[in-house]
């Protein structure tokens, strides 16, 4: 596979990417550009999805693996009512779990890894999400990416959560290049200046959703296409 697919949206991670074939790299005044001009734009930029605290945040958070915003906030705005705290949920169980997010992708195993969890949090971290990566990683269903988003989200810690967007602005601006997920978000924890480290993966999620779209990406509105260093760049 062709780095030119990544980075025009045709696949998600794993591919091979030969280093000649990669793209120019950003320079790190054009780099701290793109952060200013993301952060002028949306100063206090919000993720998506809906939680009421850290433990329902990461529930909504593995519920949405391949599965869109959108449609776990929809599955989670009444689960959210009633279940705020893994002992609520292992009291509400695995069947009424599945109840209300059946509409989700994979919501089976998705239950069964909340289930697990849950108890997991209850029996060996005093019911409480703990703000530690490997912690994290060690709950079923949660992966590095998982928990970056709850170390960056709910404790505001400055991690980069490398998810098909984060990836393929990575690879496509020459902001961070990178052959895997690991690789992208080594390099944007090195190139992204301490100032903007807080918000950098909601800045990089919104342009990735938005603007910089994984088929057609929007550059004629884009505010940092003299900065961008994408060969295949739209004009209409
Ligand atoms: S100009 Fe903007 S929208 Fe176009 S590829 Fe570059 S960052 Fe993406």
């Amino acid at each position: 596979m062709d780095i030119s697919n990544i980075m025009a949206g045709h696949c998600h991670y794993n591919a091979a990417i030969s280093p000649q074939s990669g793209p120019e790299r950003m320079k790190k005044a054009d780099i701290e550009e793109f952060y200013r001009r993301l952060a002028k734009e949306n100063p206090e930029p919000k993720g998506e999805l809906n939680y009421k605290n850290p433990y329902t945040l990461l529930v909504a958070v593995v519920l949405s693996a391949q599965a869109t915003d959108v449609g776990v906030n929809k599955a989670t705005k009444e689960l959210f009512k009633i279940v705020d705290t893994p002992e609520k949920m292992l009291k509400l169980g695995e069947r009424k779990l599945k109840s209300h997010i059946k509409t989700i992708g994979l919501y089976n195993s998705k239950a069964k890894n909340v289930m697990k969890l849950s108890k997991m949090l209850v029996e060996e971290h005093a019911s409480e999400v703990p703000q530690d990566r490997d912690a994290l990683q060690k709950l079923p269903g949660v992966g590095r990416k998982t928990a970056n988003v709850v170390l960056n989200i709910a404790f505001g810690e400055p991690t980069i959560a490398v998810d098909t967007h984060l990836f393929r602005l990575g690879n496509r601006l020459g902001l961070a290049p990178g052959k895997t997920p690991l690789e992208v978000e080594q390099k944007l924890e090195k190139n992204t200046p301490q100032k903007y480290m807080r918000h950098a993966h909601h800045w990089l999620i919104l342009h990735g959703r938005y603007v910089c779209k994984a088929r057609k990406p929007d550059c004629p509105a884009c505010v940092v296409n003299d900065l961008c260093k994408f060969k295949g760049k739209t004009t209409v």
